[in-house]
């Protein structure tokens, strides 16, 4: 396997990734843009780009933001509410693996701002559903929270024709330089079918699995092109105006409005997943038997960027949470009602022959970077991420999921 020489990304990205003359990967080398480009001059397009979006009565909503309890919501929003100046309609899908934490971080997020909220919860028999089929089809539990999430923000800027959507950063920027911050790159239905989905649409589910109604995929269908044409419906990245940095950005949060932050089971970065009970749990399990690298390999990547982390330090940090078991399997298993054996032989199905191979009947992983380590000294800490659980009193974590919070946060009901 073929590694970056600047960062720790292997060759197998899903993502893609290409490297230079000198070993460097594309991700690094548009990292460079964040210490080259005016961002003073980049946010001063982004204020011309969203004038006429702007309602001038303040009557109506004049973009959408998709929004979760955690990874930047707080910033996206603040950005918008405060320095945009916008009254944004705040959307989410819900992902059902909520911890307590995540509501409640979305629960103060919409109190603060002062925000309308636009929750879709399809019903969970649809979801264990769809979730036992992507599981089955691509080896992934996530597919529904990517496809739901990325489906419902376009739905209601569609159908209320509120035509701008304002996410955070580029995935595929920020990780493997896909495209230059100077491409001004814009949401678009074949990045999603690509690589957010994985080449799974709803619809070829649907002809798929036999088990699968139109009722149970309808919610992650993207609209019609005539439709979100109709409404001239575009979403942009803040990442390509603003220089982003989601470690510095969270902790402004937590220094401004108290964000909430969780200790994580496989990554040092106890800000950006801290709503979902899987993401760095067996989700990110998931990752690794199927790619043979994990989500602390996208963290430690983004830390060494940023001149935070050593490589040599950064790959003491992968090896060592590569390691961990997570605790979380037996919750998935009976929510979805599935054998460990079941799950294992769906994701064993979808495992790379760049990272995996099988040797006299056991798997063998071939990303001998991450090799060696282990957990018997603890993990070791990287960078810093401050530990902000001071709301956590208010109601502590149950065991299981929460599916629907209260909603909003008072002087007298402090439990969201
Ligand atoms: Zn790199």
């Amino acid at each position: 396997m073929k590694y970056c020489s600047r960062c720790l990304y292997p060759a197998n990205h899903p993502l893609h990734i290409i490297f230079d003359g000198q070993g460097v990967c594309s991700g690094c080398r548009v990292h460079e843009e964040k210490d080259t480009l005016d961002w003073a001059e980049r946010f001063a397009r982004l204020e011309r780009l969203v004038a006429p979006y702007r309602s001038r009565s303040g009557r109506f909503h004049d973009c959408v933001v998709p929004v979760s309890g955690a990874g930047d919501s707080y910033f996206i929003v603040d950005v918008v509410r405060n320095r945009l100046r916008m009254n944004p309609l705040l959307v989410s899908y819900n992902q059902q693996y909520n911890t307590r934490t995540g509501i409640r971080n979305l629960a103060y997020l919409r109190t603060f701002f002062d925000c309308d909220y636009f929750q879709q919860t399809v019903s969970p028999a649809s979801v264990k559903k769809v979730t036992r089929a992507t599981l089955r089809l691509m080896g992934s539990m996530h597919w529904h929270c990517i496809a739901g999430g990325t489906a419902f923000p376009v739905q209601v800027a569609t159908r209320f024709k509120i035509p701008l959507i304002i996410w955070g950063a580029h995935q595929g920027l920020e990780q493997v330089g896909m495209f230059s911050h100077l491409d001004e790159v814009e949401m678009s239905r074949r990045y999603r079918h690509e690589h957010d989905l994985m080449g799974y649409e709803a619809e070829d589910l649907l002809a798929a699995d036999a088990g699968l109604s139109e009722r149970d995929v309808a919610p992650y269908m993207y609209p019609h092109e005539c439709d979100v044409a109709g409404a001239g419906v575009r979403g942009i990245y803040l990442g390509n105006y603003i220089r982003w940095d989601t470690k510095a950005q969270h902790e402004a949060m937590i220094d401004r409005y108290g964000y909430e932050t969780a200790p994580q089971q496989r990554t040092f970065d106890a800000y950006n997943h801290v709503d979902n009970w899987h993401y760095a749990g067996v989700h990110d399990l998931i990752k690794y038997l199927k790619f043979g690298y994990s989500k602390v390999v996208d963290h430690v990547c983004r830390e060494i960027r940023f001149g935070r982390l050593s490589r040599e330090k950064g790959l003491g940090v992968v090896r060592a949470y590569q390691q961990v078991v997570p605790g979380d399997l037996p919750l998935l298993l009976e929510w979805l009602d599935m054998s460990e054996a079941d799950f294992f032989a769906c994701i064993d199905a979808h495992r790379d022959p760049a990272a995996w191979e099988k040797r006299d009947g056991v798997w063998v992983c071939r990303s001998e970077l991450y090799a060696g380590g282990d957990t018997a000294g603890g993990v070791p800490p990287a960078c810093g991420y401050a530990d902000d659980s001071s709301r956590c009193g208010e109601q502590a974590e149950t065991g299981g999921y929460t599916l629907m919070g209260r909603g909003w946060v008072d002087a007298w009901h402090r439990n969201p």
